[in-house]
């Protein structure tokens, strides 16, 4: 990891990105799980509220329905019906019909007139013939227990009636028997629950028509949801869930609905999709806003690391090029050249191809210091390696400062003519320069160069190229110097290295 990050340090900044990606995936993930839970909590609440709520309205129902069974039963009994009023009243209504939520119990004969009324029962309206469960029981002798639509009573304000036919022994009708229901029973179901502050809790019958609901709007008495575009779910199983957009209020809420059975009514629990989330939302925003600043952070700080960790390499590389670089001429030091001069050697030897080397030195070097002084000495060495670098072009060559005033070149896949014709090159280019040398006998600063070749490079190691070119250098300085001498390293007597 250390080595590739230094080679490629721009991994350390994809490497955090895409940690930092990973982590906000998960969080997001985390989230969104939580979402789900929350939504999944709130539809088992309602459930467990919808079924609670319907548990009662069926075991009221069941008791209720007891006793207009026994009322139905004393009313169609004839030594029942002879016996004095308080009497006979005490038998056909029991207990039961007393209960906090019952307006009043009536026995109402074939022409819709009272003929015996409940405990507490209201003062009865003149006739109940026009009523929509008397009607109901006087055409149909199969309707059973029948439940009206809530209407307004005369002195228990709006009621369900709960009603039973009395059948004649002939089968002929004999009236009805009724129970009327305060809507207000409904409605303290309804208020002990919470539903949240823009929740909603309502029980309808099975036909649209609306109970009670939560919160309560005066509208809703003798409202009709039939039309409604949700409620044909509700009619069509027995109990389920859905999610929906309140045509009323535009708000989505969860709605859980069962049917209370035996009856016509439909309890159903919906808080609003924003009031279950509120809380999950604050958490994730907390969550979200921390992950994204962490995650950004994280990304940041990678990037920072990538970038120095490439200056830092950048700066590295650099040192390792000056170390290898001479300051005054700007070539290759005799360092970097020996480096150089191994790995190139051993190429050669795997490939078979020629190698040359050239070692330049300048003449009366001494005496130019001497005549000028060591700044200008300076100078004349920058000349003298700028023409070195200019004669030398290929790439594969390796031109070098080896110390001194002596300049050394490297010839890689050369032969003897072409490595000759190089040096020619620089020392013809050094003397056209024409740099005045005193000291020198033609007046001009020149160089004598070694020249040595190996082709292939079967004999001795890369030293023994190397001292066969020095030479050949001092065969130059000795020839008289301005001048170049070669030799094929076959032609000579090789150290072995
Ligand atoms: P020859 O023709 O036989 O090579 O004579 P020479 O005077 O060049 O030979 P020698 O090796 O005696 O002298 C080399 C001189 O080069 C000695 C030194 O003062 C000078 N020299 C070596 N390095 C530098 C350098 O970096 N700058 C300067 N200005 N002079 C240098
Ligand atoms: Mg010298
Ligand atoms: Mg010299």
């Amino acid at each position: 990891m250390a080595t590739s990050l230094s080679r490629y340090p721009l991994l350390a900044g994809l490497a955090g990105t895409a940690v930092a990606v990973l982590m906000a995936s998960l969080s997001i993930a985390t989230l969104y799980q939580g979402r789900e839970e929350a939504l999944s909590h709130a539809r088992e609440t309602s459930e467990n509220l919808v079924s609670i709520i319907g548990g009662d309205i069926a075991r009221n129902v069941e008791i209720y329905d007891l006793s207009l069974r026994a009322i139905v039963d004393g009313a169609r009994d004839p030594s029942v019906m002879a016996l004095a009023p308080d009497l006979r009243r005490r038998i056909l209504f029991d207990r039961a019909t007393t209960a906090a939520y019952i307006g009043g119990g009536y026995v109402i004969d074939a022409n819709g007139r009272v003929i015996v009324k409940g405990n507490n029962a209201a003062a009865p309206p003149e006739t109940f013939a026009e009523r929509e469960y008397f009607r109901a029981h006087q055409h149909n002798p199969s309707v059973g227990l029948f439940f009206s639509h809530p209407y307004l009573t005369y002195a228990h304000g709006m009621a369900i009636g709960m009603s039973r036919r009395i059948d004649m022994s002939d089968g002929s009708f004999g009236g009805i028997a009724l129970l009327t229901v305060n809507v207000a029973y409904f409605r303290s179901l309804v208020n002990k629950v919470d539903v949240g502050p823009q929740g909603s809790i309502f029980i309808v019958q099975n036909d649209g028509a609306m109970v009670v609901r939560k919160p309560f709007v005066d509208d809703d008495i003798n409202r009709n949801v039939a039309g409604s575009a949700t409620f044909g779910r509700m009619t069509s199983a027995s109990s389920g869930s859905y999610v929906a957009k309140s045509p009323v209020d535009g708000v989505v809420r969860i709605y859980t609905f069962a049917r209370v059975t035996g009856t016509p009514f439909i309890v159903g629990v919906a808080p609003a999709q924003d009031d279950v989330l509120a809380t999950w939302r604050a958490r994730s925003t907390v969550v979200g806003v921390l992950t994204l600043l962490f995650g950004l952070s994280f990304i940041a700080l990678s990037w920072l690391l990538a970038l120095s960790l490439r200056e830092r390499a950048r700066a590295q590389e650099e040192l390792v090029r000056l170390a290898g670089t001479d300051a005054l001429t700007g070539l290759p030091n005799r360092r970097a050249f020996d480096e150089r001069m191994d790995e190139e050697w051993r190429r050669a030897r795997r490939s078979n191809a020629a190698v040359s080397v050239l070692f330049i030195d300048v003449d009366y070097f001494k005496a130019y210091n001497d005549n000028y002084g060591h700044a200008l000495g300076d100078d004349a060495l920058a000349a003298v390696a700028e023409c070195i670098a200019l004669a030398v072009r290929r790439p594969g060559d390796i031109p070098a400062r080896y110390g001194g005033e002596e300049f050394v070149v490297l010839l890689p896949d050369t032969r003897m003519d072409g490595a000759l014709h190089i040096a020619e090159t620089i020392r013809a280019g050094i003397k056209t320069r024409s740099i005045a040398h005193r000291g020198s006998l033609i007046g001009r600063l020149t160089v004598s160069i070694g020249c040595a070749s190996a082709a292939p490079p079967g004999l001795g190691g890369a030293y023994g190229l190397l001292s066969a070119a020095d030479q050949q250098l001092y065969e130059a300085k000795a020839a008289g110097r301005d001048c170049v001498r070669p030799m094929a390293l076959q032609d000579i007597e090789v150290t072995q290295s």
